[in-house]
């Protein structure tokens, strides 16, 4: 029912909202479509344009496969079929769709129609499509380029395929390309990613020549990325100034029940998010991304959706997109779909599992541990190679998911923290551990079944790998889980650091079998040196107990293991010469390219937590203090009518007291935060610095000051949406 009160109405709106039906797809007897039947029909699919003779369709397939160049000639060909199947399917603008060092993506849209001596024509020259000239300036580039050489070129990426977005009135064709200035350094995401994958695919496959399998011509990464996000009624989102402007809120009280039942996760989906995701799906199964499981997650109002795992280079591109989807399908359904780390403080935030792999040109998982991990000596040496990577470079890894949302995340006591370290799972440890001490290896035999006590249940085998939540990067099975991940990240950044951490150690590894092998050492006997030397070397990183625990924080330092707390401090690690050494010579970045994205990340922090801090200053001025004065009239008004007759009035008295002191403490805190901004200076490090030490927890003191004045003014005094209408109606 409608009232006078904006608040209820919009609770009443976010309760009463119809489910969003939409027509489902059906062929010509009118039977529903199997997603089988249109999945990828939005994505150019080189197979299926009859207009590519056979020989460049394989001569294509070869190079997005094996990041090898594509002959001009045969370019133009593929160009025009492109053009062709746009125009087929009724597209009118295209554009150049890449990934800027904000963390997004950017598209600068074209026209295909065009005048030719006054006459309209639909037209896409080739060149037009192979390369683009957006302007560089207009992007974050770290200062590496002035306005005045402002040319940047993106170019297509021929490893993903092109595809067709879907407005309400049209539709855009999409090519995915890298983004590098005039003298080609690369001002986005997606060039290092592919840099690191071409040099961890030439390492590995050297590695396994050398180990005596000739026959390996190529390695694949392999990458699936499980994306965490929360919903919350559009009605309420565009009451809550700081989720518009920073994604998150800044304050609000918890509601007297936040996860602590635990039955949210896995609990039965609500109708109206079920009819969301299934739309979300639908549209991304169109895309070509293999969305293939949806839940709800552990926080009231979170939820989960995780592709099937591909190539790093597409799957990476598909996260973005992924992303991209999830918000716009939200707004169709009256959702607000947050992709930010940590949304609401004191309940589970949100992050992004990168499941990450790597395979043969044979299609064998090289993490892939068999039956009996104790005999495989090339699955532990692959495995201790990615313990030694993960060891050595973990302060650049650490840095490679650095934001201010993320800070919120690690080492909160419900997220990995903030040091690095690996989850292997009893089974693997035990050989490890074995490996360590010079023994003989054997099978540590803990691989038994569960006796569920129900004999019309089939027995399950143990997970020999358990699940290790605390932890930032597991085993998991026949994968490693970088965990750490923030749920907003563009993924392309962590997966091109842990390629080149990786590469870098197989590298090292490859010099020294090459050694060993020329010295007459049995391959078998030389893997088992290397494994042993790996490990022994970099045990320390492994941790298998509670990662979210006070004394794991205690332990990992007197193992040693750096523990860099605030996105301030992680990005420093770009410009310290000893820790980005092997990203310069393996080829993934450049000096200035590392320099550039140290410039842009710092700045972006400063500038995200400067927004942070004005809102919430905002808030308090627009909306809790005088949600607070309103009360306090109101009491006062009271306290004089009582004391006039001669009642008692001491609880109100009392409540009066403990109002105006919080309004006092948030009033000068708030002040005090305004003069601090205002006078802030040095370089940008020290800025960034003083934010994260000195005004981050100045901003909390003044967020825990609204929390206590909201739980003392009565809801008809309160004007904005709090934790229990976002989390809990839908
Ligand atoms: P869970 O939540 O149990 O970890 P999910 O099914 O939600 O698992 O997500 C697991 C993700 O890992 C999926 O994206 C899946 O495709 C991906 N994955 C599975 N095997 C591999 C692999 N070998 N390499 C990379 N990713 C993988
Ligand atoms: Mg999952």
């Amino acid at each position: 029912m409608p009232t006078q009160d904006p608040r209820k109405n919009n609770r009443y709106k976010a309760s009463h909202r119809e489910n969003r039906i939409i027509s489902r797809l059906i062929d010509a007897q009118g039977n529903p479509l199997k997603v089988s039947d249109f999945y990828g029909s939005n994505v150019f699919d080189i197979q299926k344009a009859k207009e590519i003779p056979e020989k460049i369709r394989k001569e294509l397939i070869n190079v997005s496969e094996t990041s090898k160049t594509l002959n001009p000639e045969h370019a133009e060909i593929v160009a025009t079929a492109v053009v062709k199947w746009a125009n087929d399917n009724g597209v009118t603008h295209f554009c150049h769709w890449f990934q800027p060092l904000t963390g997004g993506t950017a598209e600068k849209h074209d026209a295909f129609f065009s005048l030719e001596n006054g006459k309209a024509i639909e037209k896409l020259s080739v060149s037009q499509l192979l390369q683009g000239e957006p302007d560089a300036s207009s992007f974050p580039n770290g200062g590496a380029r002035s306005t005045f050489e402002a040319r940047g070129y993106t170019s297509w990426d021929l490893s993903s395929p092109i595809f067709i977005t879907e407005g309400p009135n049209g539709k855009t064709l999409c090519i995915p390309t890298a983004f590098v200035s005039y003298t080609g350094e690369a001002l986005d995401i997606k060039t290092p990613l592919l840099r690191s994958v071409t040099n961890l695919n030439e390492q590995v496959t050297q590695f396994l020549n050398l180990v005596g399998e000739d026959d390996i011509t190529n390695v694949n990464v392999n990458v699936g990325c499980e994306q965490e996000y929360f919903l919350i009624d559009k009605s309420f989102y565009y009451e809550r100034p700081d989720i518009v402007m920073s994604g998150r809120t800044l304050l609000g009280s918890s509601t007297s029940r936040n996860q602590q039942l635990d039955d949210h996760y896995f609990g039965a989906i609500p109708d109206r998010v079920m009819g969301y995701m299934q739309e979300l799906d639908f549209e991304l199964y169109k895309l070509g991304i293999p969305a293939k499981t949806r839940h709800n997650e552990v926080a009231p109002g979170q939820f989960e959706i995780a592709p099937i795992f591909c190539e790093a280079n597409l799957a990476a591109d598909q996260n973005q997109l992924m992303m991209a989807i999830i918000k716009s399908v939200a707004h169709k359904h009256n959702f607000v779909a947050l992709l930010h780390e940590k949304p609401f403080a004191g309940i589970n935030g949100s992050g992004k599992h990168v499941n990450w792999s790597m395979s043969d040109c044979k299609g064998r998982n090289l993490l892939d541990p068999g039956k009996t991990p104790h005999e495989n000596i090339l699955f532990l040496a692959n495995i201790a190679i990615v313990i030694e990577a993960v060891r050595r470079h973990s302060k650049v890894l650490r840095m490679s998911i650095a934001s201010q949302g993320n800070d919120h995340r690690l080492g909160a006591n419900e997220a990995p923290p903030s040091i690095i370290s690996i989850f292997l799972g009893e089974t693997l440890d035990k050989i490890m551990l074995q490996l360590k001490m010079g023994k003989k290896l054997t099978d540590p035999n803990i691989n038994e079944s569960l006796n569920l006590g129900a004999s019309q249940l089939v027995e399950l085998e143990k997970d020999n790998t358990d699940r290790n939540r605390t932890s930032p990067f597991a085993f998991t099975g026949n994968r490693f889980e970088f965990r750490a991940v923030g749920s907003s990240a563009a993924v392309g950044f962590p997966i091109s650091i842990l390629n080149t951490a990786v590469a870098n150690i197989y590298k090292e590894s490859n010099a020294i079998l090459e050694k060993d092998i020329a010295n007459g050492t049995s391959v078998e006997d030389a893997l088992t040196k290397l494994t042993k030397r790996w490990i022994t070397n970099s045990y320390q990183v492994v941790f298998n107990g509670d990662g979210y625990s006070q004394e794991w924080v205690k332990e990992a330092e007197i193992r040693g293991l750096p523990n860099l707390k605030t996105t301030a401090e992680a990005l420093k690690v770009l410009i310290n010469p000893e820790q980005i050494k092997f990203l310069i010579e393996n080829n993934t970045f450049t000096e200035r390219e590392l320099s550039m994205r140290y410039h842009v990340l710092t700045e972006r922090y400063v500038t995200l937590r400067e927004i942070e801090f004005t809102t919430l200053m905002g808030l308090v001025n627009q909306h809790v203090l005088p949600s607070a004065i309103t009360y306090k009239t109101q009491l006062a008004q009271i306290i004089k009518s009582q004391k006039d007759v001669n009642l008692e009035c001491s609880t109100e008295l009392e409540i009066y007291k403990k109002l105006d002191f919080a309004m006092a403490s948030l009033y000068a805190n708030s002040h005090n935060l305004g003069e601090a901004l205002k006078s802030i200076q040095g370089s940008e490090q020290e800025v960034a610095d003083h934010i994260a030490n000195d005004l981050m927890s100045q901003s909390e003191i003044i967020a825990d000051y609204c929390n206590e004045i909201e739980k003392i003014v009565p809801n008809s005094c309160w004007s904005l949406p709090t934790y229990y209408d976002m989390l809990f109606i839908k």
